[in-house]
């Protein structure tokens, strides 16, 4: 058992409290590999896309050499024309080893090359084949793909499948973005949605699901600048998660090594975290170097061309991509752990630190009673604030269970009007991380809060 299995369990049983996550169809018993975001968890997992999108695809760093990046994006279909897939290598390679379990009231499915990190259903505390009665079958290759029919009939021409990455759609469209923008190589596409794989053990909460979203860039360069590039996006990349609070010793960027490196590719760095629920660090982005692979797959397979020209200096050829590949649930995941902090010396000593960027909720406003014109006073307030961002107002209960309500949900700031807001105008202001309060006039409240979270 992972040593922080038991916080796991407690952070699964707040993002359910709380409305960060819940079971998919739960219920119907719900549906193993599938989850639904609740009302705090969409605000997150969207704060996170849209972080993302601002930081790498509108406002992306300045490049190595000092200049500008071009970034552009795209938001491609899910079902694509099959030979996509076909030329990508997914369509015959993009499969796991699995082992079946034939035993009487088993029947369990494995993944082969995770047999040691699973539990055999029949005996929990030991691994498939430890126990006298498995019987395991010999590895054979499971395509993850799902599979469905595009059109009325069900037959194999009509056969399609959902994406299982994002990428493809970009390298299918790289031809009509040169043709289509005044972009010029060095430069990325970015694309963010729904990739379906049909893992054959979907588990540790969101981390492997069977439907979730990536956050990808492919980026396009000359071949002679490709590791400088990969070096820049490694750090660009692994300085975003820091910057919204990954930032200590959680984060463990990993090299792979020659074994593990894809044969057409020179480096690839894992960026991975600890999460409660395992002992080693797991992924939660690649940010690999993929020579020309890609395209050189698609000009064959289509026919088309997919070189680029560059007019300065008359060459032709095929650009080298380097591809940070994020999961957006995962990243959602590790934030969600992060942000999960135990204060001991709080009545409710459970909160969500979460950077106020990512916050769902930016802020709160009270009345400290719901009467005496306190009310009229903090409603315009909240209505002030909520012009500009995510805001609860809320009037019901003591005013400690309300910060406590409001630190589980990883509100950075609470405001309360009390008596003295009638006297002076003043309101008191709460820090999450600190709780402690302090005074300000209400007409500084929405300049506080630009302050705080820009
Ligand atoms: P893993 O080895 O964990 O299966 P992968 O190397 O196959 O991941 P990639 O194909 O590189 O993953 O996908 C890029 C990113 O997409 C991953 O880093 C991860 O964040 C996310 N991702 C991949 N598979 C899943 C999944 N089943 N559930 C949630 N996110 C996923």
């Amino acid at each position: 058992m992972p040593k922080d299995a038991e916080k796991m369990e407690k952070i699964v049983a707040l993002c359910k409290r709380r409305g960060f996550i819940f079971q998919s169809s739960e219920i119907y018993g719900g549906i193993n590999g599938f989850w639904d975001y609740g009302p705090l968890g969409v605000e997150l997992k969207r704060n996170i896309k849209e972080a993302w999108w601002q930081d790498m695809v509108r406002n992306p760093p300045t490049g190595p050499d000092g200049r500008e990046v071009q970034m552009v994006g795209v938001d491609c279909s899910i079902i694509m024309n099959p030979k996509v897939w076909v030329a990508s290598g997914h369509a015959t390679g993009f499969a796991d080893p699995m082992v079946d379990c034939k035993t009487e009231g088993c029947k369990g499915r494995f993944r082969a090359d995770q047999i040691a990190e699973s539990q055999c259903p029949l005996k929990p505390s030991k691994c498939p084949g430890e126990h006298d009665k498995c019987q395991l079958t010999e590895a054979r290759q499971f395509n993850l793909m799902f599979e469905s029919h595009a059109g009325a009939i069900k037959d194999d021409a009509n056969k399609v499948w959902l994406r299982p990455e994002t990428a493809q759609g970009i390298f299918a469209n790289f031809k009509n973005v040169c043709d289509s923008t005044r972009v010029k190589i060095p430069f990325g596409i970015a694309q963010v949605g729904k990739a379906f794989r049909n893992e054959i053990n979907p588990r540790n909460y969101t981390f492997r699901s069977r439907e979730f979203e990536q956050m990808e860039i492919e980026f396009f360069c000359h071949d002679r600048d490709a590791m400088k590039w990969w070096e820049w996006w490694r750090d660009v990349r692994i300085n975003w998660y820091k910057s919204l609070g990954l930032a200590g010793e959680n984060l463990k960027p990993r090299n792979q090594d020659d074994k593990e490196l894809a044969h057409y590719s020179k480096a690839c760095t894992d960026i991975e975290y600890y999460f409660p629920f395992a002992d080693e660090p797991q992924e939660l982005e690649g940010v690999a170097h993929r020579g020309c692979f890609d395209l050189t797959q698609h000009q064959q397979h289509s026919g088309k061309d997919m070189t680029y020209f560059d007019d300065e200096t008359k060459e032709r050829f095929l650009p080298t991509v380097i591809e940070p590949s994020a999961g957006a649930d995962r990243s959602t995941l590790a934030f969600i752990c992060e942000a999960y902090t135990v204060d001991p010396s709080r009545p409710s000593p459970e909160l969500m630190k979460f950077h106020p960027r990512l916050a769902p909720i930016k802020a709160a406003v009270f009345p400290l009673v719901n009467k005496d014109g306190l009310p009229e006073i903090a409603e315009p307030l909240f209505r002030e604030i909520r012009k500009r961002w995510p805001a609860q107002y809320d009037a019901k209960q003591s005013i400690g269970k309300r910060y406590a309500r409001m630190d589980e949900a990883g509100t950075p700031y609470c405001f309360t009007v009390d008596g003295q807001t009638k006297q002076d105008g003043t309101v008191t202001v709460r820090d999450r991380d600190t709780g402690a309060q302090e005074r300000m006039d209400k007409s500084r409240v929405v300049d506080f809060l630009n302050d705080k979270l820009s």
